[in-house]
């Protein structure tokens, strides 16, 4: 059936990896049909049904990264939830069904986090129906096995749940095509982040059988059914030629960054997720120029030792290179619950990044004080976000004296970090020369949002968020000339660092330190070293 096909080509959009060939591999829609029993044999079979589940995330977890691990944990915490399940079992004694009473208590829970119409509410709505269907699936009778891709396949399916895509063996799958979703989904950070090639938001998926044979783009976000022989030997052509540039920038990725007119450049990474760096190869790169301290906040503000432990486990990978920590940067796209304001009209104007830890010394205060004490280890740089004047530096300041003071006080050993500025708001970037910082690293997700009126998480105005609008190219150049002239190093951890094609023109504007995804650190390095990139700024 499948070779009767016409070839037929899908948009939809990227998310990770390169081109990829592969049978497609339609992940079968299970059905949940038990037969019901009284309402004390219905709660007993939904007991018996969350222990089993809840003992399948157990084991899923187990040997997973921070982040997965993670997103199965609310799982977890959930299946615990008296709030969720004593809904449930009231409607069971009433006479309900086990899964129809599950079912009717997680779509009024869904709908409700569907409504909250914020990115990170509908991923956890993505998490609920996950958890309602793992459920649903231990209620109902053993599903028979036959769903397992055969090597090589490309997995296709209207959605993919995090706990189902975790449950795939990725090393011997080509990659996934999903009809729903959009590039911030869980799914989706879970496929970046260990490289698997995948597209989402293709739409309706119906004629693309198992058996079809299919060319998927993860650059371009396009999948093609039914390759004809010509579109095909294209994408083997094209397999062929990334795997030769995968191979070259491994090898570069190791190397110093030089230009061609001999320009040393500092590459340095970013790290959102400490476990990153259990496979990453330190020597890669000329340090960490941002930690997205975040990561530590998801089930709420983290006592001293926890983040002790983990700024620790960071400063010792870098192994004497700087490392940058970044204080909490809670609020605008990343809301911290029970730490961020609720009820702001405009989270991106408001009390996000430092203006939150002025606000709520004491938070700022258990964080400074453990950045303080992991500087003991290696040179540590803290760094505060969002910040618009140069008296929010000095408040910053002030608090990490009184927090080193304590320290000295409590006999604990720490030492001073250097102390700089994310230039994020035009109103920094146009007076960085003013402020008195140890450094500054361009954040141009922010500053492109601010610069150009466009919210960085609107997927509606990408064409306008553009990070080369010419107003966005000035206040970078003004940055990189206002530390060159206070003689401080001037760095950019924003996406824009990590897109090889911008690096001759950020090159141009002056700049010598980019801090980068991990996986960019090789293509990041090649783009350096192929562009002639001689002393800018009529150096
Ligand atoms: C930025 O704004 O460019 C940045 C690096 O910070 P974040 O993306 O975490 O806001
Ligand atoms: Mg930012």
């Amino acid at each position: 059936m499948p070779e009767t096909l016409n070839e037929r080509i899908l948009t939809g959009v990227p998310v990770s990896g390169g081109s990829v060939l592969g049978v497609c591999h339609r992940l079968a829609d299970k059905r949940f049909t038990r037969v019901k029993g009284n309402p004390g044999e219905e709660a007993v079979a939904l007991r018996n049904a969350i222990s089993r589940a809840g003992k399948e995330l157990e084991e899923l977890s187990a040997g997973l990264d921070r982040l997965a691990a993670e997103i199965l944990e609310f799982q977890q915490v959930l299946l615990e939830d008296d709030d969720l399940l004593e809904p449930v079992f009231s409607r069971i004694d009433s006479g309900e069904s086990a899964d129809g009473a599950w079912a009717a208590v997680f779509a009024g829970e869904i709908a409700e986090y569907q409504a909250a119409d914020d990115e990170y509410m509908a991923a956890r709505a993505a998490d609920l129906g996950d958890l309602r269907d793992r459920v649903l699936r231990a209620l109902s009778a053993p599903q028979s096995a036959g769903d397992t891709p055969p090597d090589g396949a490309i997995v296709v399916a209207g959605d993919l749940t995090p706990s189902a895509f975790l449950e795939l063996d990725w090393t011997r799958l080509s990659g996934a095509a999903l009809g729903a979703g959009s590039a911030t989904s869980h799914v989706s950070i879970l496929a970046r982040a260990r490289g698997v090639t995948m597209v989402v938001g293709l739409g309706e998926l119906d004629e693309t059988p198992s058996g079809a044979t299919l060319a998927l783009d993860g650059r371009t976000g396009t999948m093609i059914v039914a390759p004809s022989s010509e579109t095909r030997a294209r994408f083997q052509e094209r397999i062929a030629q990334e795997a030769g540039l995968k191979a070259q920038e491994a090898e570069i990725a190791r190397k110093p960054a030089i230009t061609r007119a001999g320009r040393k450049i500092r590459v340095l990474v970013n790290v959102d997720d400490p476990s990153i760096l259990d496979t990453l190869d330190p020597d890669i790169c000329d340090g960490i120029g941002l930690t997205r301290t975040e990561f530590l906040f998801s089930e709420g503000p983290p006592d001293e030792e926890t983040q002790l432990q983990a700024y620790e486990t960071i400063v010792r990978w870098a192994n004497g290179r700087p490392v940058t920590i970044r204080t909490l940067d809670a609020g605008g796209d990343k809301p911290v619950p029970g730490v961020t304001l609720d009820g702001e009209q405009n989270p991106f104007l408001g009390v996000r990044g430092l203006r939150l830890s002025l606000l709520d010394r004491s938070l700022f205060r258990v964080q400074l004080r453990a950045i303080a004490r992991a500087a003991r280890l290696g040179p540590v740089k803290l760094m505060v976000p969002m910040v618009t004047a140069p008296f929010e530096l000095e408040e910053a300041r002030e608090e990490l004296d009184l927090a080193i003071a304590e320290l000295s006080k409590e006999g604990l050993a720490h030492a001073r970090p250097e102390c700089g500025i994310m230039i994020e708001t035009p109103a920094a970037a146009l007076t960085a020369a003013d402020w008195d910082a140890d450094f500054y690293s361009i954040g141009s997700n922010d500053l492109i949002q601010y610069v150009t009126a466009c919210a960085r998480d609107n997927p509606n105005l990408a064409k306008l968020a553009d990070p080369c609008n010419p107003a966005v190219l000035e206040l970078i150049g003004r940055t990189v000339a206002a530390g060159k002239a206070r003689g401080v190093e001037v760095s950019l951890c924003g996406d824009m660092a990590s897109s090889p094609e911008l690096v001759p023109l950020l090159l141009s504007l002056g700049l010598e330190c980019f801090s980068v995804a991990p996986a960019q650190v090789g293509p990041v390095k090649l783009a350096i070293s192929s562009t002639e990139g001689d002393m800018a700024n009529g150096e």
